[in-house]
């Protein structure tokens, strides 16, 4: 038997209602907020996610699935969703379209090649959003509660927004000063990824999983404390917005997030269930005003987030959400001979082509048996065929609810289904 490789899954049967039910739900929001969707290739050329990712982050030093096409070009599975549509924007000119500012909505699988466990996997689905070309707070502030709200509409409570801003480069620059200052000292009691990030990107330390709770990290100088009066007013912009948005924040100035590109405003939006473990992130994201310019677009500021969706189908299933997530059947029809079946055949089509979800026996099944198949899928109105009613020109409906039989006209049923379900 050949097996699924390690660190993926297959989503089927109820996996696959919360599946659905979640990027449905996502992008019915999104299109709300007037956000369009893109779709950019699972695959781009390894060097885009080199040059935005970043090198020294954890994703593009231990995670990417690279690999040689038979071309000989080197190509990466995306390891996350900005990169491709920030190329993509490049690409097709976007920022020179009429319609500004460029909202975009996505869903999709990502790849990183992680040590799985739960909520963490090596293919795994994100939906997200990114604006291109606004740099106002209000800007901040609705990307984030357009976050806040899709989690709350899918019924998870307790969802605090993380945020903390690494300011402008100039407080950048001031704050890495400080904390290298006061990292030194302590640097080889933390863990060997860390000492190498003291070199390389030390504000990435503030990000590490493995020292997140050491004394050393907790103390360190806050970026708060660092920000010119710039950085500071739109720092405070955003929070006086998501105030008003009513969306309940956090401040947490250990929030750096693992990836290159991002300045001004970042956030992270949790929830405190258990069952996630080291996982409990639902989605993060933040400012990135400099990535398309870096990129060799015109200098453009840009706000997004992703969101995982194995991590909330893992709270859906959690707070039982399964039964509110229907799939019940609206009419089964049955027949148990050729002529029933023929007239069975074309009602159903003409049913769901008036938009109800239909099924019937394909199995050769006896008429007990078809009762018992249409209980087990929660059927609502059950169409009897009967080839002595059908001579007739007569139907039995039956509603599985109520048990009331009623005979109908077969010219008559199409109406009479729609009306009384
Ligand atoms: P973490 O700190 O949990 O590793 P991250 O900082 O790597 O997360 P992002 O790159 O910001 O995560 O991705 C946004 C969201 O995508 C995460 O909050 C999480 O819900 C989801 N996600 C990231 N990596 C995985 C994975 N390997 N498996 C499942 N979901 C993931
Ligand atoms: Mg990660």
């Amino acid at each position: 038997m050949i097996i699924k490789p390690k660190g993926t899954y297959d989503i089927y049967g109820s996996d696959a209602k919360y599946y659905n039910y979640i990027n449905s739900l996502f992008s019915t929001i999104a299109e709300y907020y007037n956000y369009k969707f893109i779709r950019t290739p699972i695959f781009e050329s390894s060097e885009l996610f080199h040059r935005t990712v970043g090198e020294t982050s954890d994703i593009v030093s231990k995670e990417t699935y690279d690999f040689v096409d038979r071309g000989e070009r080197n190509v990466t599975l995306r390891p996350e969703g900005t990169a491709g549509v920030v190329r993509s924007y490049i690409e097709n000119k976007m920022y020179g379209e009429v319609n500004q500012p460029i909202k975009l909505y996505y869903s999709g699988p990502m790849y990183r090649y992680e040590r799985p466990q739960a909520g963490r996997y090596r293919e795994f689905t994100q939906f997200g959003v990114e604006v291109l070309g606004s740099d106002l707070p209000i800007q901040d502030a609705e990307v984030i509660s357009l976050a806040y709200r899709v989690l709350e509409e899918m019924g998870i409570d307790n969802i605090t927004v993380k945020i903390n801003t690494l300011g402008d480069a100039e407080s950048r620059v001031n704050y890495r000063e400080a904390l290298v200052k006061y990292l030194e000292p302590h640097i080889n009691n933390l863990c060997p990824d860390c000492q190498n990030r003291f070199k390389t990107n030390p504000l990435r330390i503030l990000d590490c999983k493995a020292d997140k709770d050491s004394d050393i990290l907790k103390n360190a100088p806050s970026i708060l404390d660092y920000l010119n009066e710039e950085s500071k007013n739109r720092f405070d912009k955003v929070l006086e917005y998501l105030t008003i948005l009513d969306v309940d924040y956090e401040l947490d100035s250990n929030i750096v997030r693992g990836l290159d590109y991002y300045n001004h405003t970042v956030f992270e939006l949790v929830t405190d269930m258990p069952e996630l473990g080291n996982a409990s992130t639902l989605g993060a994201g933040g400012r990135y005003n400099n990535l398309v310019e870096n990129l060799g677009g015109p200098s453009t500021p840009c706000v997004g987030w992703a969101c995982g969706v194995d991590r909330l189908m893992i709270i859906l299933k959690e707070l039982n959400k399964d039964s509110e997530i229907t799939d019940n059947v609206d009419v089964y029809v049955m027949a148990v001979n050729d002529e029933e079946r023929l007239t069975a055949a074309r009602l159903v089509q003409d049913l769901r082509w008036s938009e109800l979800k239909v099924e019937y026996d394909t199995l050769d099944r006896g008429l007990k048996a078809q009762f018992k198949a249409a209980d087990r899928i929660n059927a609502r109105l059950l169409v009897i065929l009967n080839s002595e009613e059908l001579n007739k020109g007569i139907i039995t409906v039956k509603d599985n609810l109520t048990k009331e039989e009623v005979k109908i006209d077969e010219n008559e049923i199409i109406d009479y289904i729609i009306s009384n379900l």
